[in-house]
């Protein structure tokens, strides 16, 4: 047990509703200071764990752990998850009708701090269009409420917005690179570059290796079935670009026969 890393453990959860599995005993290690990228099929599984490690009711956790810090993630609220310093980028983003990114910005940032204590607002304004210039982002995305009527490429720069004012411990960030043509994905890399420090342990979850052209990870691990079934350096994305998904899949499959699985 390490205090300074992300660690799930042999994490098996399936559809609450319904009991079908869709992770089979995922382990993974996220250090501080390190870029990890999971690389996998559609449908894999790669959401249901970012969903997972937020809390999501719709999955039910039936064996394994998840260790933040060396704490049980799970013993943990949903709030308390946020403070810890785990910080979720969702592949859909929710909208918040009625709430402007300002307002919602700054009731993130005030939630951290101890009861009574308030965020200054000129120094969160200046943070705020700093963060919001880096990103190439209009600064009437203040005064609109919270991802609704944003495009795709909005959303996710919005999420990175977040993510740079929340600095969180550990982020997981799922697809952010979807939908996004090549000078928002620049963007969004430039944003993620960024935060890459030695306190921080970033987990980008992506189906194409696109991303790591521009955010180069140091390891990356390809999920299938549930759990990881290769992890390598970030060859093992350009080798996974070149040939596909398929041939793992194969290899796993012919070696889960063989140990008569
Ligand atoms: P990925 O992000 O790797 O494409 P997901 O984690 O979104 O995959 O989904 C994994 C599998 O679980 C898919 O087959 C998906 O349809 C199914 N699944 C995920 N969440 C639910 C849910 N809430 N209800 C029913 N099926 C689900
Ligand atoms: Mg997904």
């Amino acid at each position: 047990m390490s205090t300074n890393c992300l660690e799930i453990r042999n994490l098996h959860a399936t559809i609450a509703a319904n009991g079908t599995p869709i992770l089979n005993g995922l382990d993974l290690t996220l250090p501080k200071g390190e870029v990890h990228a999971i690389m996998g099929p559609n449908g894999s599984g790669k959401s249901t764990l970012a969903k997972i490690l937020a809390g999501h009711k719709a999955y039910e956790v039936t064996d394994g752990e998840v260790l933040l810090d060396g704490n049980n993630l799970f013993d943990m609220e949903i709030d308390e998850r946020a403070r810890a310093g785990l910080f979720l980028a969702f592949q859909y983003p929710l909208e918040i009708p009625g709430v402007s990114n300002a307002n919602f910005l700054r009731a993130a940032l005030s939630a951290r701090l101890p009861e009574g204590e308030e965020i200054d607002a000129v120094s969160f304004y200046k943070q705020l269009r700093a963060k919001m210039s880096l990103l190439d982002m209009d600064t009437k995305f203040t005064g609109r409420a919270v991802n609704e009527g944003f495009s795709g490429g909005e959303k996710k720069r919005n999420e990175i917005l977040q993510m740079m004012l929340l600095e969180p411990t550990y982020a997981v960030l799922d697809e952010t690179d979807s939908g996004l043509d090549i000078d928002a994905l620049k963007i969004v890399a430039r944003g993620v570059n960024a935060m890459r420090t030695p306190e921080r342990g970033i987990l980008l979850i992506t189906h194409y290796q696109r991303l790591l052209n521009y955010i180069q990870p140091d390891h990356v691990h390809v999920l299938a079935n549930g759990r990881i079934v290769r992890s390598g350096d970030r060859t093992l994305a350009l080798e996974l670009e070149e040939k596909g998904y398929d041939w793992i899949r194969e290899a796993d499959e012919a070696a889960a026969a063989a140990a008569g699985a």
